[in-house]
C-alpha cells in the first residue's frame, strides 16, 4: 500500500506541475520567442552572409589559375598579397602572436581575416609556388614571420609545411650555403 500510495502522490505532483501556467521573466521572452520560430519551421538553418562562407572546397588548380588571372591583377596588382594587409587588435600595443584561426567550422570568425583566409581562392599547398613565393624573403630566401606578413597561427603552420613539402619535391629551388674546407688539415 504505501508504494502505491507514493506512486500516486508522485503523479499528483507532476499533474499540478502541468497545470501551473509557467511564466516567462520578462528579459527571456525575446529569446524564446526567436527559439520557438526557429522550431516551427523544418528547413531552419542559420544564414551565413555568402562573403564569410567557407564552406565549398576550391581544388589547388582553380587556385594556381586564379593567380594568373586579370581579376587576381586587379585586386592585388603586382604585389605580395599580404602588403595592403594590417592587423586589427585591441589597446595600444600589438599582441606578440597573431590569432589561431580565422575561419571556424567552415565560417570566418573575425572581422579581419589574415591575407590567406580573406581570400577563399587563394590555397596553401606545394604545388602553387607563386603564393608560396610571395612569403619567403627576397634577402635570405628563410619564410617571413607572421608578424610581417599578418598570418593567423593555423595558416602560418599550414604555409611552412606546404613550403618544406615543394622544397623536397623540387619545385621550390633555394641556395644552399656554400662551405670552404681545408682538406690538408683532414688528411694528416
Ligand atoms: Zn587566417
Amino acid at each position: 500500500m504505501p508504494l502505491m500510495l507514493n506512486r500516486l502522490q508522485l503523479a499528483a505532483s507532476i499533474f499540478r506541475c502541468n497545470l501551473i501556467p509557467k511564466v516567462i521573466p520578462v528579459k527571456f521572452l525575446h529569446r524564446t520567442f526567436v527559439q520557438h520560430e526557429e522550431e516551427e519551421l523544418p528547413n531552419a538553418t542559420i544564414k551565413v552572409p555568402p562573403s564569410k562562407d567557407r564552406s565549398q572546397i576550391i581544388s589547388v588548380k582553380t587556385s594556381m589559375k586564379y593567380l594568373e588571372s586579370n581579376a587576381y591583377k586587379q585586386t592585388y596588382g603586382n604585389d605580395p598579397v599580404w602588403i595592403q594587409y594590417r592587423r586589427n587588435f585591441k589597446g595600444h600595443y600589438l599582441p606578440r602572436k597573431t590569432r589561431k584561426l580565422c575561419i571556424r567550422a567552415g565560417v570566418v570568425s573575425t572581422g579581419s581575416p589574415c591575407p590567406i583566409c580573406r581570400d577563399e581562392y587563394l590555397i596553401l599547398d606545394y604545388r602553387n609556388i607563386n603564393l608560396l613565393k610571395q612569403f619567403i624573403s627576397v634577402y635570405d630566401g628563410r619564410i617571413l614571420h607572421y608578424n610581417v606578413t599578418g598570418l593567423c597561427q593555423k595558416s602560418f603552420k599550414d604555409l611552412c609545411v606546404a613550403i618544406m613539402k615543394a622544397k623536397d619535391y623540387g619545385i621550390l629551388t633555394y641556395d644552399v650555403p656554400f662551405r670552404y674546407y681545408n682538406y690538408l688539415e683532414w688528411k694528416n
